[in-house]
């Protein structure tokens, strides 16, 4: 009889970021005493160890465990990196490119398992273990923007300042090592699946208003109304007439705060001082909020603190993260209490920026779309009513209708993800069966031979239908080029934010 269960040496709160997101099953160890291959599915070990540490890992290697290792914890060579793309043809060919704008670590051990992303595994005994390149909770816990361009299939990329390291990629790295260190021993891998009732996807639609007319408020709640999408709407609060004859009146949205002066601060104070103005606009206008996102996507340590001290049960700032599963933000040495929430960060306006075509911007989102259908990640995408094009919105509202999405507001998102926070997953395999000690939520199951997402009390592995996913892998090469416009979309961003 196998736990299935990963053990983790040195939680860091980068990984347990991570573990989160992924809804893995794990508890720290030790290492003070032996460990055998039932009780641990796969161990990671994310700092160096002594050498009786050491001992106890061997032992669990060479009886046929298997372990997450990091270069930077090996004798290694650091090596400078703006950015990594995965190898077509390895276990990691659907990562793509992955930014990491510092350095990462090598430790040449055993075979590589992605050339290109320096990942290595090494036989040990009857045990196995992977070595990966990165400092995972540092480039976790990373708080930096940047412009970045976004893939699309023309010449001309759009771009945004968003988050400087991928993290979502990261975290698809660790998830797909730890599924093939269990798959090397010919055990399952287990995790919560992300959404309720076993959904394969969930669509969000996120409306920042921007001191936008009244007449474009209302234009686009027809269309929300016509296409029954309930969208999330995070408003500017200066115009007493518009919160109440407007955004109060609102049947079948969810309104959240987004600014008093469109603008986030450096200080504490300030940030403090626009929320207090923005949410006692909201309540005089009887308004209920559960929910901010920051102008520009902007996110700072001050910030988070004032959100989390303002109880909002979550927030959403592609500076801090985009393209991700929600998680909590680490801030100040503990983690905050609101939860935050990535979205895809292109919005029509960067399209627009970028000189896409009407067409060419329903395509881009189109395949955004099917892109995070085949992918599993939430699809969530944000629009200003300025910028007008109610048009293409239906349209996008009839492709995700067409394709039978399940649709939910980011104050829906965020409950359940809280309700999928506390799910608990104790499983154990014995006779090719999987026994669960409940079925609270659905998992995802995954072996060699495919995956699968159910939600039963035991299951034979040979009784599964297994599904496989084809990922295309994409050109990325022009991606992380320089182009002139970039100087020019960043002064227009400085000046936006009235730093010039
Ligand atoms: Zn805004």
């Amino acid at each position: 009889m196998n736990n299935i269960k990963i053990g983790v040496f040195q939680l860091e709160p980068g990984w347990e970021i991570i573990l989160q997101q992924e809804g893995i099953p794990f508890e720290q160890i030790s290492l003070e005493k032996p460990i055998s291959v039932e009780q641990y599915s796969t161990i990671i070990l994310t700092e160096k160890l002594t050498k009786i540490q050491t001992q106890v890992v061997n032992e669990y290697l060479q009886s046929g465990g298997s372990a997450l290792f990091l270069a930077k914890n090996l004798k290694h060579k650091v090596c400078p990196k703006r950015y990594l793309i995965s190898n077509k043809n390895s276990l990691f060919a659907s990562v793509g490119l992955v930014d990491v704008n510092g350095k990462i670590f090598i430790s040449k051990r055993g075979e590589l398992l992605d050339e290109n992303l320096q990942i290595y595994s090494e036989k040990i005994g009857k045990g196995l273990r992977v070595i990966l390149p990165f400092d995972v909770n540092r480039l976790i816990l990373n708080i930096d923007s940047k412009r970045k361009k976004f893939y699309a299939d023309r010449q001309e990329l759009p771009s945004e300042i968003v988050a400087n390291i991928s993290k979502n990629k990261i975290r698809q790295i660790v998830r797909i090592s730890l599924e093939f260190l269990h798959h090397c021993r010919d055990l399952p891998f287990v995790q919560k699946w992300y959404y309720p009732n076993g959904e394969k996807n969930i669509f969000i639609f996120r409306v920042d208003t921007d001191f936008c007319s009244a007449e474009n408020a209302k234009k686009l709640h027809q269309i929300c109304q016509e296409n029954e999408i309930r969208g999330s709407w995070f408003v500017d609060t200066t115009s007493d007439d518009k919160l109440a004859n407007v955004y109060a009146k609102m049947k079948n949205q969810e309104i959240g705060l987004h600014c008093f002066r469109h603008l986030v601060f450096k200080d504490y104070q300030q940030n403090f001082d626009d929320f207090k103005k923005g949410i006692s606009q909201l309540k005089k206008a009887e308004i209920k909020s559960t929910g901010y996102v920051a102008p520009f996507g902007d996110w700072n340590e001050n910030l988070g603190k004032v959100i989390a001290d303002f109880g909002f049960q979550y927030s959403s700032e592609f500076t801090l993260n985009y393209d991700d599963f929600p998680f909590f933000p680490f801030v100040d040495g503990t983690f905050s209490k609101t939860l935050q929430i990535p979205i895809y960060p292109i919005s029509m306006g960067r399209l627009h920026r970028s000189h896409f075509s009407e067409t060419e911007k329903l395509t881009h989102y189109k395949q955004v779309i099917l892109e995070k259908t085949i992918t599993n990640e939430p699809i969530i995408l944000y629009h200003h009513p300025e910028q007008l094009r109610f048009e293409l919105w239906h349209e996008i509202f009839t492709f995700i209708n067409e394709n039978k999405i399940h649709k939910m507001t980011m104050n829906e998102f965020a409950n359940w993800w809280k309700k999928r926070d506390n799910f608990e997953i104790n499983c154990h395999f014995e006779n090719n069966k999987i026994f669960f000690d409940k079925t609270e939520c659905y998992v995802r199951i995954s072996t060699k031979n495919g995956e699968k997402i159910i939600s039963q009390k035991s299951i034979n592995l040979d009784e599964i239908n297994w599904q496989k996913k084809n990922i295309k892998s994409k050109d990325f090469s022009e991606m992380r080029k320089f182009s002139w416009r970039e100087i020019l979309y960043n002064y227009e961003s400085k000046r936006a934010r009235k730093y010039l």
